[in-house]
């Protein structure tokens, strides 16, 4: 299947009903009010065929599943993007909407959950649901060698993958900017750029730009 065939399918997909119905009722931001909100699975973006694959956690309700684009126009965007920016993996350093121009160099960016759940909390059962698309995601990713995973929920999904894979994990367990080898591929652990790690000193700025930077030296 092809990497356009795969997101024809993620954005069809109405496995987890319980999201359909939340991204159908809930109420919008009176600053958004005359927007027309994506309200659908989001895909992947970015080079298919790079060395890196970054995984999120979920779209926002406000921010990604508002505008279409996996991480684009919210706080946990402007973070993550200017940081990739400063390392080297975006063409600008913002990511407001679909007609900005990004770009992302030698890398794909996706999600554990490809659709925005209620306090940014998924259940298990849906975890469960999206799996198979991240797991068809890594395997169109001919040249990976490296992924990062930002979170706890995020790096449990790869370790599914390669469990799935018959490849051991045995004794990895997520620890901020910490990597293992496994299988040919390294894999790197932060925590999620979430507002809440943000603005409580969790996630530092320079530290997640040093981890990129470090990141970006190690696939090239
Ligand atoms: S979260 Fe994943 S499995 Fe559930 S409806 Fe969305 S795309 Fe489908």
């Amino acid at each position: 299947m092809s990497i356009e065939e795969l997101n024809k399918e993620i954005i069809a997909c109405r496995k987890c009903s319980r999201l359909v119905e939340y991204r159908n009722t809930r109420s919008v931001p009176e600053k958004y009010a005359i927007e027309t909100y994506w309200n659908k699975p989001l895909t992947g973006y970015g080079d298919i065929n790079g060395k890196l694959l970054v995984v999120g956690l979920a779209p926002a309700f406000n921010g990604g599943n508002r505008a279409g684009r996996i991480f684009t126009g919210d706080k946990s965007s402007d973070f993550l993007i200017s940081s990739m920016y400063e390392a080297g993996f975006t063409n600008i350093p913002v990511s407001e909407n679909i007609n900005d121009g990004l770009k992302y160099n030698n890398m794909y960016i996706t999600l554990a959950l490809k659709c925005a759940p209620p306090d940014n909390i998924p259940l298990k059962c849906e975890l469960e649901n999206c799996n198979p698309y991240i797991e068809k995601e890594i395997d169109a990713m001919h040249k990976l060698k490296a992924i990062l995973c930002l979170g706890k929920i995020s790096f449990d999904s790869i370790i599914k993958y390669f469990r799935s894979r018959n490849i051991k994990t045995t004794g990895i367990k997520f620890i901020n900017e910490k990597y293992y080898d496994i299988a040919g591929i390294r894999l790197y652990c932060s925590y999620h750029p979430s507002p809440r790690n943000v603005n409580t000193g969790l996630l530092k700025k320079e530290d997640f730009i040093a981890l990129l930077k470090e990141i970006k030296n190690f696939i090239n």
